[in-house]
């Protein structure tokens, strides 16, 4: 495979220079969590790493793309500082979180990954070096061009670096095992997470916040293990109907499932899975508001796409992909609709 690993911006500008010239397209990689489609050439992001400001008094931090979560939690914690991004899987990259616009267990006390963007420097499709946003909290006029990225799957050109705000760390983390998950996401006043696996349900809360009439709380937080597992979906849905899907990933025999109540989200994987009975949780979710993404398709047709076949957005979507990538050289397809 063609592999490139550029060190600095002017080596990502020839990349994408060449891409145009030869008409070839180029797909980014951090570390690899997403898999790479055939006839790309391929620009891993990992000789682009390390922290390049980091500004403790002010709760901010700029990093490289390819900075490990690893890397970067290890700086951040000398200061008890989170950047408050996907708990487990250490080896994931910056650049691969924000560009998939990945959250992680802590969205119900600090919101999604996107609220923490604040600053991103992008080569564009078109090769132009676009700084927007920085290091302060409101520094945006006009459009909100860090927000757009967070999430564009590499559609609208390489992220070179990223500024994200950052939280002190809970000093006193608590896990706590519950019986009704679904009631305490409703009650309790922001609480850290609220999850339910098939092992059954737990309330992360931070410092001084733990209901003690509850039980005895375990120190620390302890997440579950990463979901993996040939297929492995997400279900989003209004936060209520968490245990409807819950169930309903039961009774089609997840292995694993992570759900998160309170804010809408339940993950499942199968080893072996009917199809037709995806098809008919992807049709019911549509049916309720919500949707069905697959992070992995193992034995999944292809004709199963991966997302809701074209978005409501889909038109306004394409002219920004032409706008930021006129020669649709920067990850081609990996968009709904095929953008
Ligand atoms: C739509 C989607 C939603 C996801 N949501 C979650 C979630 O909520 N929680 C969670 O834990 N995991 C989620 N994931 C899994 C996600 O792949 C990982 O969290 C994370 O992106 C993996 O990091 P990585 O370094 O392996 O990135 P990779 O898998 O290597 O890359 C991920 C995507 O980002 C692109 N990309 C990577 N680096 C750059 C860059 N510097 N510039 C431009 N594009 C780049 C890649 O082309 C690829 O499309 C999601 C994945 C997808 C596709």
């Amino acid at each position: 495979m063609n592999r490139a690993t550029p060190s600095s911006i002017p080596d990502i500008l020839s990349l994408i220079d060449e891409a145009r010239n030869d008409k070839r397209p180029l797909w980014f990689t951090g570390s690899g969590t997403t898999p790479i489609p055939d006839d790309h050439r391929v620009v891993s992001t990992l000789g682009l790493a390390g922290i390049v400001d980091y500004r403790p008094d002010d709760l901010t931090v700029v990093v490289k793309c390819g900075t490990t979560l690893e890397e970067l939690d290890d700086v951040l914690r000398e200061r008890q500082h989170t950047a408050v991004l996907p708990e487990t899987s250490p080896e994931r990259t910056v650049g691969g979180v924000i560009a998939s616009g990945a959250s992680g267990y802590r969205r119900h006390r600090y919101g999604p990954t996107r609220d923490r963007v604040i600053g991103v420097t992008i080569v564009t499709g078109y090769g132009e070096v676009v700084h927007a946003g920085g290091q302060l909290v409101k520094n945006v006029t006009g459009y909100d061009i860090p927000r757009l990225v967070t999430g564009s799957n590499g559609a609208l050109g390489f992220i070179a670096e990223i500024a994200l705000k950052l939280w002190p760390d809970s000093s006193a983390p608590r896990t706590l095992s519950v019986e009704d998950p679904a009631l305490l996401a409703t009650v309790l006043y922001q609480p850290t997470a609220v999850l339910e696996t098939e092992r059954g349900g737990s309330v992360y809360l931070s410092d001084a916040d733990v209901p003690t009439e509850q039980g005895p709380a375990v120190e620390g937080y302890s997440w579950p293990m990463p979901l993996d597992q040939s297929v492995v979906i997400a279900v989003n849905v209004p936060a209520r109907l968490v245990p409807e899907v819950v169930a309903r990933v039961r009774d089609l025999g997840a292995s694993r499932f992570v759900a998160q109540h309170g804010v809408g989200v339940v993950d499942a994987g199968w080893s072996t899975v009917d199809e037709t009975q995806i098809v008919a949780l992807r049709t019911w979710a549509e049916s309720i508001g919500g949707s069905l993404v697959v992070r992995r398709r193992g034995p999944l047709s292809a004709s199963f796409s991966r997302w809701r076949a074209i978005p409501s957005t889909a038109a306004i979507q394409l002219r920004l992909k032409k706008l930021f990538d006129p020669d649709r050289i920067c990850n081609p397809g990996v968009l709904p609709g095929g953008l």
